[in-house]
């Protein structure tokens, strides 16, 4: 392996978010399906004599210790008392504080890569349960693919299915924070729950409609509600799209479309009815985690 490794960090999207509860320790239990898309940050790892440092060029990524990378470097080195010391460099591709798990997914690549520098042994459930310290998203991150996520997203279940989902992806320049979207969420005024069955079903099946009818997300109308841009943003995807859906707790935006070609003919749409502040691309489901380049 030698000293040096290049990873490929993914994006995911939820296809599913429901809130079923609330912890005493005020944290959410959530039921979630999660998905990877090909959407990545790359990330090169290199062995140094002593320190861990981060460079990433994205104004939005902390250097400092509030970078998930770095919280999961501190993890490995002191529970294994490593040698030595990390440089990690970053080009950003995934939004940030987008609701795709930006952060997360660096941070798994993070644990994956000094697994491997380290020639640590440690399996993929072994990284995932280190993992769930560092964010509820990152345990998803390490192995990726289609997979459910209960408790606080952290308890995952891979489902045996690889739907080929073709997508718009569209981030309005908003940074919204995921606790501030949970803190505002009330249960009680739920008044019908996503039906995962259904979704589950529908994915088997890759029934293209009767998946889209089941895609849902509970925290869409929180954050609609604190950032009407967002709504716009969604009625003009819907209006471009099949399917229009919030990824997360936003603001990022998909577009479901039946062909890799119709969502690369909605980019162009889309980017002349949005000002150039909004990113938009395409994307596609992938059965993946972390991957090497
Ligand atoms: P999630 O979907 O897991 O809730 P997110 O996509 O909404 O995450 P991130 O892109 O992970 O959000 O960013 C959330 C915050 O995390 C950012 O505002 C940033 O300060 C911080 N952060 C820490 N490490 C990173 C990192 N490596 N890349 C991006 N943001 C990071």
């Amino acid at each position: 392996m030698g000293d040096k490794i290049r990873l490929k960090a993914y994006a995911k999207i939820n296809l599913l978010l429901d809130v079923v509860g609330k912890y005493e320790n005020n944290y959410h239990k959530v039921k979630m399906v999660m998905q990877t898309i090909d959407l990545y940050d790359k990330l090169i790892f290199s062995k140094t004599e002593q320190n861990i440092n981060i460079s990433c060029k994205h104004p939005g990524v902390p250097l400092g210790k509030k970078n998930l990378i770095l919280q999961a470097a501190d993890l490995l080195f002191s529970e294994f008392e490593l040698e030595g010391g990390l440089d990690v460099k970053v080009k950003k591709n995934i939004p940030v504080a987008a609701g795709m798990a930006g952060g997360s997914t660096d941070a798994a690549a993070t644990l994956v890569a000094i697994n491997k520098l380290w020639g640590l042994g440690l399996s993929t459930s072994e990284l995932e349960s280190r993992a769930a310290n560092l964010g509820a998203d990152v345990p998803f991150c390490i192995a990726g693919g289609t997979q459910l996520a209960t408790g606080t997203g952290t308890e995952l279940e891979k489902i045996d299915v690889q739907p080929n989902l073709n997508l718009v992806v569209i981030n309005p320049a908003l940074e919204v924070s995921t606790a501030e979207i949970y803190s505002c969420f009330s249960l009680s005024e739920i008044e019908q729950h996503p039906n995962l069955d259904k979704l589950i079903l529908a994915l088997k099946n890759n029934d293209y409609k009767f998946i889209l009818s089941n895609l849902a997300n509970l925290l869409e109308l929180v954050t609609m509600n604190r950032y009407p841009k967002i709504r716009e943003v969604k009625d003009i995807v819907a209006e471009n799209t099949d399917k229009a859906l919030m990824s997360g707790s936003g603001p990022t935006i998909l577009g479901f479309t039946n062909s890799r070609q119709e969502a690369k003919q909605t980019v162009s749409e889309l980017k002349q009815k949005l000002n150039s502040n909004y990113k938009i691309m395409t994307a596609n489901s992938i059965d993946s985690g972390i991957d090497l380049i």
